[in-house]
């Protein structure tokens, strides 16, 4: 058994931070490869430490004085390594990382530092081997992410090593300078490492018990996802819900590996497990709900509409030439509905308009701005009947107007859509009636 554990900068923000997580990776053996995050914050004040690079860098690019954001970033990790009782030593690091930046190095160079000297401060602490990403993970010249090259290199150099620590966010490019991921990005790298090595789970160690069901921001204490599986989340993940890299699936989930978000400060809670497909049952009828306010809805009329063939076509042909994507389409006999993001929309809202009567000569275009769509999403639905009539009595119940609905043809999902204003009301409601009431 093999394990890959990934811990974010919140699980490595101080010695007290650090001491759980090595209880945390001594406690199982399996735990064999390790990708910590940079130091992240201590309190709701306090910064991350891979902002404090990005501002030291700037600085320093700028001309400006840097010297002293760069000494407090040192005493960011003096602080843990003395907390520690390390025998370790960053001053050559730390005056190399001065150098470099003097040099004009670059911004993904400067970021990647955070991670790069937490590795060595972690594989110090557990006595692992301490593996710097750039000499496993490659991005080729435009930066982008090599997958064949990356596996390849990675499985051959850890295939003789036991134990070891690489830290996450960055790799190289073939002329050797460094390139980061998108921010957030320690996920890939964990997920990268786990393939590599075929592990049997990827934990994800964070500060959230797993995925909730529903933002906490707008339910009070939403209950814990046990199981998702990836198309689930892709789903909620595009409403807004957020806990992993989206980029961190794609590697695992070919292999079949399962992840696990667990929580740093809460070992002993089970966390949420995402797997490729299973025949657990939900708890619930719903796995998840999540939404995003700010849809425009373009609502298109013209009689005997249904007989003109192309007229869906021509119609989104005139949101393609602008660039603007469409969320939802939903249709009547001499109606049709195009739902867009409001301010991918703005800009252009004049120029579709006109372009649609030119283009189809509808008898009116009319537009409703402000609106929200919530996604409503879980494997059990399939199997469950009356789900879209427990969703619609419980909006009633609590007076909301259901603008528009849209069921996927996996039917993993129920799109509504309503007015902004009604965005937390509904989220509670669907909630109440598939969670609170089935508890
Ligand atoms: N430290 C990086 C960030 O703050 C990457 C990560 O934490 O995954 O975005």
């Amino acid at each position: 058994m093999k394990k890959v554990v990934k811990f974010g900068g919140s699980s490595l923000a101080s010695t007290r931070q650090f001491k759980k997580v090595g209880e945390i990776i001594r406690s199982d053996k399996t735990r064999r490869y390790v990708i910590p995050s940079a130091p992240g914050k201590r309190n709701d004040k306090d910064e991350k430490v891979t902002d404090m690079l990005y501002a030291c860098y700037d600085a320093a690019a700028a001309g400006a004085a840097y010297k002293k954001i760069l000494s407090r970033i040192k005493d960011r990790y003096l602080e843990i390594i003395n907390g520690l009782d390390l025998d370790l030593n960053l001053d050559y690091e730390f005056d190399r990382i001065e150098e470099n930046f003097a040099k004009g190095i670059g911004r993904d160079y400067a970021a990647s530092r955070g991670e790069y000297l937490n590795g060595i401060v972690m594989a110090s602490y557990l006595g692992y081997e301490f593996i710097d990403a750039a000499e496993v993970i490659f991005f080729d010249d435009q930066g982008n992410f090599e997958a064949e090259l990356t596996h390849r290199e990675l499985s051959e150099r850890l295939e003789h090593v036991e134990r070891a620590v690489i830290p996450g966010f960055y790799g190289s490019k073939h002329d050797g300078s460094i390139k980061t991921f998108s921010r957030g990005g320690s996920d890939v790298t964990g997920s990268i490492v786990a393939k590599a090595i075929h592990a049997d789970l990827y934990e994800n160690w964070t500060d959230v018990s797993g995925f909730l069901v529903a933002d906490p921001r707008i339910v009070k204490d939403p209950q814990v996802i046990e199981t998702i599986t990836y198309k689930e989340l892709r789903e909620l993940a595009y409403m807004g819900a957020s806990v992993l890299h989206e980029d961190a699936i794609f590697p695992v989930r070919k292999e079949g590996i399962p992840i696990n978000i667990r929580n740093t400060n809460r070992p002993e809670d089970k966390g949420t497990l995402i797997v490729e497909s299973t025949c657990r049952k939900p708890r619930y009828t719903i796995t998840g709900i999540a939404g995003k306010r700010g849809f425009c809805a373009i609502n298109i009329e013209k009689a005997m509409m249904n007989a003109e063939v192309g007229f869906g076509r021509k119609v989104l042909g005139v949101f393609e030439k602008y660039g603007i994507s469409f969320e939802h389409m939903p249709s009547g006999i001499d109606t049709m509905t195009i739902m867009v993001h409001q301010d991918e929309f703005e800009e252009y809202e004049q120029s579709v308009i006109a372009g649609i009567h030119r283009a189809v000569e509808p008898d009116s275009v009319d537009l409703e701005s402000d609106l929200a769509l919530i996604a409503v999403v879980g494997r059990g639905m399939k199997a469950t009947r009356g789900t879209a009539g427990r969703i619609f009595s419980a909006l009633a119940h609590a007076h909301i107007n259901v603008k528009m609905i849209d069921q996927g043809s996996s039917e993993l999902n129920i799109i509504i859509g309503v007015k902004n204003a009604d965005f937390e009301g509904a989220i509670r409601a669907v909630y109440d009636i598939f969670v609170t009431l089935e508890m």
